[in-house]
């Protein structure tokens, strides 16, 4: 049976903690080019890293076409919009 790792899934949580920081940071030291700059740096590899993991690690394993919804935890159960099957992680099997 083909599953989704967790830990994937806390990544993207992880990091999406930090792109909230990040823009708060941002908006936070608009007046501050050095912090600003930062911000905006660890934001765009956020994004991007956000983007590298759902496309490499949490597409459906079945058909491969959609990206999973993540979740920190296991409890809610999911079925990919595209063939129909229930998607699990790891940790629900
Ligand atoms: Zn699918």
């Amino acid at each position: 049976m083909k599953v989704l790792k967790r830990k994937y899934a806390r990544m993207i949580v992880v990091l999406g903690f930090v792109v909230l920081l990040s823009i708060g940071a941002a908006a936070a030291f608009r007046h501050d080019p050095m912090i600003l700059r930062c911000s905006l740096g660890v934001l765009a590899a956020s994004v991007l890293l956000i983007a590298f993991i759902r496309w490499r690690y949490l597409r459906c394993p079945h058909c491969g076409k959609s990206a999973a919804i993540v979740y920190w935890a296991p409890g809610w159960r999911q079925s990919c919009p595209k063939c129909k099957k229930e998607i699990l992680f790891d940790d629900q099997i």
